[in-house]
């Protein structure tokens, strides 16, 4: 039996996740699940899982969280040091699904523990690339890429030397407003936004998938799972999200994965490594599906992708400012407070407006990315209120 965690249960991907193990219980014990504020759900999933402790980041909630678990046995608690302490619990295989730069913390503690970590949670290792590796290289942990691009890499790679790989394609759906023109793009809603017409996912990854700065994020993603220098890493438009990237090895030859769009694939594949999983997927049915195409992107309509390959160029401080500033301006945006073209401008201004010193340390990193934050929340104001 193989011990679980998984941080961002209630999520999009933590869901899916508890689903393969639902699938196989007998193979796996859960010890942690933790969720942000969503106590009710959280201590739901731990009473189904019967995990060792359920914990949610915001403390608000905890008297909600310890009343649902009372008498289960199971331990509750709150706050980003309990998030750190049940990483630390030492799962063999843990999924890190929380959203945004919030999973940084444990998802280092986990690493720390050198053992096996499914990761979906880009937005750290965008934000804390460099440290991340040196903590994978340090701990001896497995980092297993769950975004269905990397996994997707990762399986074409089989374990080859980077040395003979000649490039490394990352395909992109294009997002719902990938035919969309500049103006059309101006007007549209957050619900719009977040109808990915292939994948179903949490909100911030739908609108990072309609900007394309998904792919921008997953581009400085690729650089540190896989080094082998931004220009041998390109960006392939593929509507149909059928063919999920690709690995060309010096010899011309090229190995693609495919599957459906359903991100319990990448999900079972981390979670059975280096075996496989039984699941109940929509197995792949080329013939109906009749045509892939591709096309390149259009980075005027999507100025997000130069963005984050010109912010990785960079390097520093300049991806984890990217990140923030994103995340801040997606929040604005899914609470109409501005409209959809000002993501990108507003990740823009952040990385000319500030330029911190490089980061040296974790902690020097968490201040830039709070001062990116705090930066891009005052244009916004300055956007709103006109001034
Ligand atoms: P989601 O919004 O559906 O779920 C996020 C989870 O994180 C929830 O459990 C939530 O409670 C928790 N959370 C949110 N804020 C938190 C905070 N401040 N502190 C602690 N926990 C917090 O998101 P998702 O779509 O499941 O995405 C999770 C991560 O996986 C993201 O980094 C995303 O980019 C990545 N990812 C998602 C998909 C997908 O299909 N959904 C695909 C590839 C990668
Ligand atoms: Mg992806």
């Amino acid at each position: 039996m193989r011990t679980v965690s998984v941080f961002g249960a209630t999520g999009s991907v933590g869901l899916s996740t508890l689903d393969l193990i639902r699938l196989n219980r007998q193979a796996y014990k859960v010890v942690a699940l933790t969720a942000n504020g969503n106590a009710a759900d959280l201590a739901r999933l731990a009473i189904e899982f019967e995990a060792e402790i359920a914990v949610v980041a915001d403390e608000i909630v905890y008297p909600q969280l310890k009343a649902a678990l009372a008498g289960t046995g199971i331990e509750a608690a709150a706050g980003a040091d309990a998030l750190d302490d049940a990483a630390r619990r030492g799962a063999d295989w843990t999924m890190a699904a929380i959203v945004g730069t919030a999973g940084l913390k444990p998802t280092l503690a986990a690493i720390e523990g050198g053992k096996t970590v499914a990761l979906a949670n880009k937005e750290s290792l965008v934000s804390a690339g460099a440290m991340m590796m040196a903590a994978v290289a340090r701990s001896g942990a497995t980092l297993l890429p769950v975004d269905s691009e990397h996994n997707a890499i990762f399986q074409c790679l089989g374990g080859a030397s980077l040395d003979q790989v000649r490039k490394i394609t990352l395909t992109a759906s294009g997002g719902p407003f990938r035919s969309f023109t500049w103006e059309q793009m101006r007007g549209v809603t957050p619900a719009q936004a977040v109808a990915h017409p292939n994948w179903d996912m949490g909100a911030k990854i739908s609108v990072d998938s309609a900007t394309m700065m998904n792919k921008g994020l997953e581009l400085i993603e690729a650089h540190h799972l896989f080094p082998i220098g931004l220009d041998k890493i390109d960006i392939l438009v593929h509507p149909q999200s059928v063919i999920h990237s690709m690995v060309e090895y010096n010899d011309c030859s090229t190995l693609a994965q495919l599957g459906s769009p359903d991100m319990r694939i990448p999900i079972a594949s981390a979670l059975a490594w280096p075996g496989r999983l039984a699941t109940n997927c929509q197995p792949l049915d080329l013939a109906s599906i009749g045509n892939l195409s591709f096309e390149a992107p259009d980075i005027e309509r999507f100025p997000a992708l130069a963005l984050a390959r010109g912010a990785i160029s960079a390097g520093g401080a300049q991806p984890a400012i990217l990140n923030a500033a994103n995340e801040v301006a997606v929040a604005a945006f899914l609470s109409g407070r501005i409209g959809f073209l000002q993501i990108a401008q507003l990740g823009e201004a952040a990385l000319t407006g500030y330029c911190p010193p490089i980061p040296s340390t974790l902690d020097d990193l968490f201040s830039i990315d709070a001062e990116a934050r705090r930066y891009t929340a005052r244009m916004i104001e300055e956007m709103v209120n006109g001034a």
